[in-house]
C-alpha cells in the first residue's frame, strides 16, 4: 500500500460569521513544520466567507474549500454557487454529497456525481461523502450502502490526486457517537477494495477519511484505524484550538 498523506477537513456548515474568521487565522499560524511535514488541512467556511478566508490563508499551509456547488458553471440557478466560482475564490476543495444535503436536499448519488464531475471541471478536488443510516446500518446492509454510494457517486476516472472519499456514518455526524474501532475498520477496508477494483492505483492511494464526532480525544484512535487517511470534522472544527489538536493526534 502507497503512503499517504493524511487530510485533516473541517466543516463548519452553517456556522460562523466575519467574527469567525480569527479561528482561520489561529489554525493557519499553527500548522507548523511539525504538522505541515505530515498532513494537509483544510477548513471549509460558510460561502460567505470563502473569498476572505483565502485572503487569509493565503501563503500558510491551510488549504480552504466549500462545502458544496452546483452541478452547472452558471446559469439561472438562484441561490446556488458553482466550483468555477469557488475556485475564483481560489479555494481548493469543495465537498460533495454531506449527509445533509443528501437528507435535508434529496441529493441523489446521480446528483452528487455530477456535482463531483462539475468540481473537477472547475479546478477542485472533490471530498465525496458517503455514510450509511442508523436504520441501515442496523439491518446489516452498511457495506452495501455504501457500495451504492460509491458506484453512484463517485465519478469514472477518478484520481488519488482530485478526489478524496470521506466516510461519515450519518448516525455519528453531530451526535457524539462513534462506530467501534472494528467497525470503522471494516468500513475502510471495504472502500479501500472497492475503490481499488475500480480505479486500480489511484484507488489504493486515494485518500479515504473518517467523519462522525472526531474530536481531540478519540482522534489518534480512530487515526491509527488501517485505510484511514485522515478526518472530517464538524463540531470540533470551529475552535482552532480543537481543530489543531487533532491534526496532532493524525500525525
Ligand atoms: C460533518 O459534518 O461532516 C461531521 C462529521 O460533523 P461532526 O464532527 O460534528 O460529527
Amino acid at each position: 500500500t502507497p503512503d499517504i498523506r493524511p487530510l485533516v477537513a473541517g466543516n463548519w456548515k452553517m456556522n460562523g460569521t466575519r467574527e469567525n474568521l480569527d479561528q482561520i487565522k489561529a489554525i493557519a499560524d499553527g500548522l507548523g513544520p511539525d504538522l505541515t511535514d505530515k498532513i494537509d488541512a483544510l477548513i471549509c467556511p460558510p460561502a460567505t466567507l470563502l473569498y476572505v478566508a483565502t485572503a487569509i490563508a493565503d501563503e500558510t499551509p491551510l488549504a480552504i474549500g466549500a462545502q458544496d456547488c452546483h452541478t452547472e458553471q452558471s446559469g439561472a440557478f438562484t441561490g446556488d454557487i458553482s466550483a468555477q466560482m469557488i475556485a475564483d475564490c481560489l479555494a481548493g476543495y469543495v465537498l460533495v454529497g454531506h449527509s445533509e444535503r443528501r437528507t435535508l436536499h434529496k441529493e441523489s448519488d446521480a446528483t452528487i456525481r455530477a456535482k463531483a464531475e462539475a468540481a473537477k471541471a472547475g479546478g477542485l478536488v472533490r471530498v465525496i461523502c458517503i455514510g450509511e443510516t442508523e436504520a441501515e446500518r442496523k439491518s446489516g446492509d452498511t457495506l452495501k450502502v455504501l457500495e451504492t454510494q460509491l458506484a453512484g457517486s463517485v465519478p469514472d476516472g477518478a484520481t488519488a490526486k482530485d478526489t478524496v472519499i470521506a466516510y461519515e456514518p450519518v448516525w455519528a455526524i453531530g451526535t457524539g457517537l462513534t462506530p467501534t474501532v472494528a467497525d470503522v475498520a471494516e468500513a475502510h477496508a471495504f472502500i479501500r477494495e472497492q475503490m481499488k477494483s475500480r480505479f486500480a492505483g489511484e484507488g489504493a492511494a486515494m485518500r479515504l477519511l473518517y467523519g462522525g464526532s472526531v474530536k481531540p480525544s478519540n482522534a489518534a484512535e480512530l487515526m491509527a484505524v488501517p485505510h484511514v487517511d485522515g478526518a472530517l470534522i464538524g463540531g470540533a472544527s470551529l475552535k482552532a484550538s480543537d481543530f489543531l489538536a487533532i491534526c496532532k493526534a493524525c500525525r
